[in-house]
């Protein structure tokens, strides 16, 4: 992908403009299952890599990524910081080894996926982000080249969060609920969600 100088800018603010904005949402969410934090720490994440964007949007996409991981990691906190932290270092350590975009998006996508996995030793269907990603992930394995690709990653989404109301949680705080974390989205997936739509919808009025 031939990113245009400021679309790299433009999708870095979108993504954080909309995970501010759905904060109060996200808050919500973590509050019928977990500690009520989760719009607070995405909200405290993103507005500091908002305040790095002119320092972003000129770097190399892959470094780009790496230091929206490492502000990640140091800003969100919670279980939630370093998972998404290690999404982009993992996601921009893969760009950066001569992975190339579009071709290779779904390879770059997998190693950040891969990373959370790791990090969290989770798998998808435990209730978390990963309900969101894997599934996303494997649009994009499956249907690279489509034409209407950036609509397929968006309801594959956005399926994919409706999908963790049913699903008991077995990892992070959640699990402590045990069966009375059914009925509830994953505040996570939710996130997720948040942040792949705002990319798709800025390549999509981009195109
Ligand atoms: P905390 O649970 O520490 O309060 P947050 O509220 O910010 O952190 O984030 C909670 C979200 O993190 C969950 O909704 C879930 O999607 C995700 N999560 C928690 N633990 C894991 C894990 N082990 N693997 C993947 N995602 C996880
Ligand atoms: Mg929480």
């Amino acid at each position: 992908m031939s990113l245009q100088p400021d679309t790299l800018k433009s999708l870095v603010r979108a993504a954080a403009e909309q995970v501010i904005a759905n904060a109060a949402e996200l808050t919500a969410l973590d509050q019928a299952i977990g500690d009520g934090d989760h719009g607070a720490n995405m909200k405290r994440g993103f507005e500091a890599v908002l305040g790095k964007l002119d320092a972003i949007g000129a770097q190399s996409l892959d470094e780009a990524l790496k230091t929206i991981g490492k502000t990640l990691v140091m800003t969100v906190g919670g279980a939630s910081g370093p998972l998404y932290g290690s999404f982009f270092m993992a996601a921009g350590d893969a760009l950066g080894r001569s992975k190339k975009l579009p071709d290779d998006l779904a390879e770059v996508f997998g190693s950040g996926v891969g990373a959370v996995s790791a990090r969290g030793r989770s798998q998808p269907g435990e209730k978390t982000m990963l309900d969101v990603l894997v599934p996303v992930l494997e649009t994009l394995k499956a249907e690279a080249g489509r034409p209407d690709l950036i609509e397929r990653v968006r309801s594959t989404a956005s399926e994919a969060v409706a999908r963790t109301v049913p699903m008991q949680a077995t990892k992070g705080r959640a699990s402590y609920l045990g069966a009375r974390s059914i009925g509830h989205v994953d505040p996570g997936a939710r996130s997720s969600c948040v942040l792949l739509h705002a990319v798709c919808n800025t390549l999509e009025a981009r195109q």
